[in-house]
């Protein structure tokens, strides 16, 4: 479903993605941990086109991102995105936040999509925030929202960068448990965390990335036992 060949990607003079060469399969749960500034951010961006690559190959979904004549929004409509800061649309409700992309990209009438919304609120514990604004929430509860938010585009692909890293520790673990469903949905997840949990117990596979490069890529509980690289063990006793 995800494919990079050599995929290469500078900002500037700089060397951001370096010979990525990674293949994930429909339903994979990849987790993506990593140094700050190593390149996960610019990474999982790549996939659905907010970064564009300068060499290699990279089929999302069967579409060629190298490929300047490609329609991004048809990519994007298969592949949402759950970012650090939520990104939620502050004036509008909450069931608003949920109900915008279907209606314009999906054409999806009125009372079905408003339907789907508030069964989605529910599965995210939110149902009686609806009419609320994003302004009215708590972190965890936003993030809860775009969540649902990127679910009601029915995706085949999610991509989260540090979904829980703005919040407070007590509202991580809800968040945690919205994703844990996520995957139990079979989408396939690129997540950039540092929640180790996760990416131990939800995670199918465990990508550790420094430099721009994949250092290792195996399970996750193979990585968290016997990490192979020095940089991955000494990553790991600073954040265990
Ligand atoms: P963090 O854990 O702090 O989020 P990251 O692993 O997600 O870090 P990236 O945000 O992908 O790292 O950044 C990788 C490198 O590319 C960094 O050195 C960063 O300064 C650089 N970089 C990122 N975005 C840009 C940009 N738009 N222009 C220039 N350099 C950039
Ligand atoms: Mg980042």
């Amino acid at each position: 479903i995800i494919e990079f060949k050599h995929v290469e990607k500078y900002y500037g003079t700089y060397h951001a993605l370096r010979d990525i060469n990674l293949t994930i399969d429909s339903g994979q749960v990849v987790s993506i941990i990593g140094p700050s500034g190593s390149g996960k951010s610019t990474l999982i961006r790549t996939i659905n086109g907010l970064e564009p690559i300068n060499s290699g190959k990279l089929i999302v979904n069967g579409f060629d991102l190298a490929d300047k004549k490609t329609d991004l929004n048809k990519i994007r409509k298969d592949v949402g995105m759950v970012f650090q800061h939520f990104n939620l649309y502050d004036n509008h409700t909450v069931l608003e936040n949920i109900t915008l992309a279907p209606k314009i990209v999906l054409k999806r009438p009125d009372k079905e999509n408003k339907e789907r919304a508030m069964d989605l609120l529910k599965r995210v514990g939110l149902e009686n925030r609806a009419n609320m604004y994003p302004a009215q929430l708590s972190g965890g509860q936003k993030q809860r929202v775009a969540i649902a938010r990127s679910l009601a585009m029915d995706p085949k692909v999610i991509l989260f960068d540090e979904p829980t890293s703005a919040l407070d520790p007590e509202m991580i673990q809800d968040v945690l448990d919205v994703m844990r469903y996520v995957a139990d949905q079979g989408i396939t997840m690129v997540v950039v965390t540092h929640e180790m949990g996760f990416a131990r117990e939800v995670g199918d596979r465990l990508i550790f990335f420094d430099q721009g490069q994949v250092l290792e890529d195996e399970k996750p509980e193979e990585f968290f036992d016997h990490p192979q690289s020095e940089r991955a063990r000494q990553f790991l006793s600073k954040v265990i």
